[in-house]
């Protein structure tokens, strides 16, 4: 039997630390177990154990596992290589993909609590030490004390292996009194306190009971329920329905129990929505998606991943049931991924109508309870074939995979920003599904440029669906343009007459309109009109954006929040005026002109909880609002049928904005939101406001041109080495100080010149500089798609060891973005 492990740690390492195990702990102790390890000088962990050994390292000296959480292994095999391999692809530690990783129940609080054991006698055979006893007395001050205060409390210094000893003599607790974030939710049942083998015993119960009506009634209602009546069984039956239907107090039901005809004793439920949904057969494809269906399956002969481009409301999520029954009755599991958005009622009652119980939703909004027993009931293969998830879900212990879908790939939320592992969902998805021999199918009407490229390469599948359910027309596109107008002066404010009079048409109707400003806020900025002084966050190099509900200027980054100034703080004028205009703005506008509609708003603000949202989502489907005004969340996925008219209110801010993603996304902005116009019905119409109308991205918007948006981004991508040519990998440095982060990022920049040549660019200040405080610096690297990524990640690594000769570099935080979005 192996005498170490080797473990993970929730902290940003990059390597495995190796402990001895306990002779106790040998026989139950595997791969994928929990155990509480101490690390550093106070701490204690929940580490998991990723291998066991009988090598003891040669530059440290171990220490011991404090305890097992586990009888059997929370993790399966595959998965620690899957996190292994995002750690190496991410540039992140094991230890940040392990904290991402896990719901949070599944993680003890490192802030290890001790308690005393208030059975503890000293054995006169194994007396106390001196240091234990002082520990003890401290100890039993307090209930509960987290060892770094208990360190403080006694005086004592090093006390973790005093604490070990005491373990041993039983005279505390840890594992014990560690807060177990998960708890199982029980329910009270009741039963006979006999079996039906029994049964003459109930016709002297009966006698005894006839003069106390009430337990009599009780102990009926009991039989009848547990179905003793028909079948002759004494089943258990949950304690709130046998009340509810005897229609006694409970203090009835303690009669009985005290008198020990009934017993009553708590058992695990489980959370998870299962109320016996039965499933319905799915909608038969028609004609055209049948035929996708079968390219796909051909496909998926000889490709692992393949790209369904299907235009909007084409009954894409129609194939994904079809190829999803396919899957789970081979036995085998489905990962459907969605956008954190995109996961509503609309979507999950679909889905469930056909797939009931053997599907499962995992949203990041859910209780962490929910999620732990999706978890355990992932492991120990208890009934759940799909997962409906957002992006933390390909983390989930999954036995056998054997397809992952990934809608509206094209997604960027997609990508985790912050904290590390900083990975790409998709990306991360194909990985997982190669490594369980599954398939992966890209889903979306508006492809990232780099899947499109791909399947255009052959390196994936291609399948195309080209005409909407029914042949509905996708909608027509009118330009408003906007400078004309303004010169014109037949346009003030930031609506067009055009969609004034389109949207007026559709109300008059009975249809809906849908307006799209992808700004939240009432304007992003105000203005000095006198100096053009802009107001700024104190934190961060943003500026504030105004809203006008409370009046108050927000930082967008981290919720700075102050008053307007009635003055200007540079040159003292009072006018201080607009600039710019966001949906609270838009919602505002348009309430005047149409006065006699009810108009909803929806952006981050209006959609803090998930009830808020899907209330939205639903008055809008009812009819109760005709007018949704929204950011780009409104974009995603929503499934109305009564939008006739969607307005577009500018083109322009996307266009500009400093990136060289900017113009795709905007196509992909621009088409989705377009895509929500006229579904069921007839042909939509959308209203396009912008200043450049004969830009070629506009024209390609009007056209449902996607194929010429690829080729003319696809040229300037490899005109100025972008993906898919290149990939990117930005080197970010943050520290207090601007001075020492300036010559640290240079130094660094130096160094990475030697090894990448021009491949680095930069230091440069990113589009936000200073975030709560912290000055950033970013390098960039662009590396030629076919280089090993192996060799970039240890290049990297050994410039970045190198510089931890400078001093001043130790103080600083350095990170890596691998194919940022
Ligand atoms: P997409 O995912 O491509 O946007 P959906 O799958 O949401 O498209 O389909 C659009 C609408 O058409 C939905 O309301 C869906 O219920 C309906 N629909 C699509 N295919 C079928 C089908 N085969 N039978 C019945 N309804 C369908
Ligand atoms: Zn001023
Ligand atoms: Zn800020």
């Amino acid at each position: 039997m192996s005498q170490f492990a080797d473990v993970i740690l929730p902290l940003p390492l990059h390597k495995y630390y190796t402990y001895r195990i306990p002779a106790e702990l040998k026989e139950n102790l595997s791969t994928g177990s929990r155990v509480i390890v101490p690390f550093g000088r106070k701490k204690y962990y929940t580490a998991i154990v990723i291998f066991t050994h009988n090598h003891a390292p040669a530059d440290y000296e171990t220490k011991e596992i404090i305890s097992l959480l586990d009888n059997e292994p929370i993790l399966r095999r595959p998965q620690l290589k899957f996190w292994e391999w995002i750690a190496g692809y991410y540039f992140c530690s094991v230890g940040d993909v392990y904290k991402a990783a896990l719901p949070s129940g599944l993680k003890l609080e490192s802030e290890t609590l001790v308690s005393p054991n208030p059975d503890y006698e000293e054995n006169p055979d194994n007396r106390l030490i001196e240091r234990e006893s002082i520990l003890l007395d401290t100890l039993s001050k307090y209930p509960k004390i987290s060892v770094q205060d208990l360190e403080k409390e006694s005086g004592l210094r090093n006390i973790l292996p005093v604490i070990r000893t005491l373990l041993d003599k039983e005279a505390l607790f840890i594992t014990e009194q560690i807060k177990r974030k998960y708890r199982p939710k029980t329910e009270t049942y009741i039963k006979l306190a006999f079996g039906p083998e029994e049964q003459e015993k109930l016709r002297p119960i009966f006698e005894q009971l006839a003069p106390a009506k009430k337990q009599l009634k009780l102990l009926m209602a009991y039989l009848e329920l547990s179905s003793f009546m028909q079948r002759g069984q004494f089943k258990e039956v949950p304690r709130n329905t046998l009340l509810e239907r005897a229609d006694v107090s409970s203090s009835v039901l303690s009669g009985l129990i005290d008198k020990g005809i009934l017993i009553s004793y708590k058992r695990e439920i489980s959370r998870l929505d299962t109320s016996g949904r039965s499933a319905e057969p799915a909608h038969a494809l028609n004609t055209v998606q049948q035929k996708a269906l079968d390219q796909i399956f051909h496909s998926f002969k000889d490709k692992e991943v393949t790209l369904l481009h299907g235009v909007t409301s084409s009954g894409k999520t129609e194939i994904y049931i079809h190829l999803i029954q396919e899957v789970i009755q081979k036995g085998r599991q489905v990962l459907y991924l969605v956008p954190e958005i995109a996961l509503t009622t609309q979507l999950t009652t679909r889905l469930q109508r056909v797939f009931g119980d053997s599907l499962a939703i995992y949203h990041s909004k859910f209780t962490d309870n929910e999620r732990v027993e999706i978890w355990n009931n992932l492991l120990k293969d208890k009934g759940i074939r799909v997962i409906l998830g957002v992006r933390s879900s390909i983390f989930l212990p999954f036995r056998d995979l054997g397809l992952v879908i990934v809608d509206e790939e094209h997604e960027n939320t997609y990508k985790q920003q912050d904290p590390a592992p900083r990975y790409h969902a998709r990306n991360a998805a194909i990985v997982l599904a190669s490594m369980h021999g599954a398939k992966t199918l890209l889903g979306s009407a508006t492809p990232a440029l780099e899947s499109y490229y791909n399947a255009q390469q052959g390196k994936y599948g291609f399948v195309e669906l080209t005409s909407r359910f029914e042949d509905i027309q996708l909608p027509r596109i009118l330009v408003a343009n906007t400078q004309e107008l303004r010169r014109k002066k037949q346009m003030t404010g930031n609506i067009s007459p055009l969609l004034l009079d389109e949207a007026n048409q559709a109300l008059k109707r009975g249809e809906q309109v849908i307006l799209f400003q992808n700004r939240r806020g009432f304007a992003p900025v105000i203005e000095c009109k006198l100096c053009a002084w802009v107001p700024k966050c104190k934190y961060c190099d943003v500026t504030l954006t105004y809203h006008k509900r409370y009046h108050q200027l927000t930082c967008h980054y981290c919720g700075y929040t102050c008053e307007v100034p009635r003055q200007c703080p540079a040159c003292g004028h009072t006018e201080i005026d607009i600039r710019g205009f966001g949906t609270e703005r838009i919602e505002e506008d348009i309430a005047q002109y149409f006065p006699d509609y009810q108009i909803a708003r929806m952006d981050l603000d209006t959609t803090r909880t998930r009830k808020a949202y899907e209330q939205l989502i639903e008055d809008f489907e009812q009819h109760k609002t005709q007018i949704l005004v929204g950011t780009q969340m409104i974009t995603k996925g929503l499934d109305f049928d009564n939008v006739s008219v969607v307005g577009i209110l500018s083109a322009d801010t996307m266009m500009n904005f400093p990136d060289f993603r900017a113009h795709e996304r905007a196509f992909q902005l621009m088409a989705q939101v377009a895509g929500r116009a006229g579904r069921k019905k007839r042909q939509g119409t959308v209203i396009l406001q912008t200043a450049q109308p004969e830009h070629p991205l506009i024209q390609q918007v009007i056209n449902h041109d996607y194929a010429g948006m690829f080729h003319t981004q696809l040229k300037e991508r490899q005109q100025f080495s972008y993906p898919p040519f290149f990939r990117l990998i930005y080197i970010y440095l943050k520290h207090r100080d601007e001075t020492i982060l300036n010559s640290v990022a240079c130094s660094y920049a130096t160094r990475l010149r030697q090894v990448f040549a021009h491949r680095i660019l930069g230091p440069d200040l990113p589009p936000v500089a200073r975030i709560q405080s912290l000055y950033i610096r970013k390098i960039v690297l662009k590396v030629e798609n076919n280089a090993s990524m192996a060799k970039v990640r240890e290049l990297l690594y050994q410039a970045q060891d190198d510089m931890l000769k400078d001093e001043r570099f130790k103080s600083v935080t350095v990170y890596y973005d691998v194919d940022p979005m």
